[in-house]
């Protein structure tokens, strides 16, 4: 079994709000979430870390923010405004190794981040 914690998502291993899933991403909800809509968008097939993204993953990548703003606009979020992160290694502040991207919203965020 693998101990990367978002294919167990992906295989139903674990239980997840799940919001939008297709033929190469999964999306769900944040089960610690930082705004009031938490979304973690997820690639099915597992890369560790943006550092690991190859040439011919650009558009895996510009889908995944496709799909971001598409569930950014069902949650009703387009307007007021939200935000798009991927956290990279240790500075970064990434704890799971398969790349996500958070889609945050439905309060003000600030800036910089901490
Ligand atoms: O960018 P980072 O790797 O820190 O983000 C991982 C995210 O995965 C965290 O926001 C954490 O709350 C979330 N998570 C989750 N479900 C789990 C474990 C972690 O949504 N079972």
């Amino acid at each position: 079994m693998s101990d990367d914690l978002f294919l167990k998502i992906i295989d139903r291993e674990i239980p997840a709000d799940i919001v939008h899933e297709d033929d190469e991403l999964l999306a769900f909800r944040d089960i610690d979430p930082k705004a009031p809509v938490h979304i973690l968008v997820v690639p099915k097939r597992r890369i560790p870390t943006i550092n690991d993204l190859a040439g011919d993953d650009a558009g895996l990548v510009g889908r995944m923010v496709l799909a971001a703003r598409q569930i950014a606009n069902d949650e009703g979020l387009a307007d007021d405004g939200y935000r798009l992160v991927f956290n990279c290694n240790d500075n970064g502040g990434q704890s799971v190794f398969h790349i996500h991207l958070h889609l945050l919203g439905g309060r003000q965020m600030q800036w910089p981040p901490g």
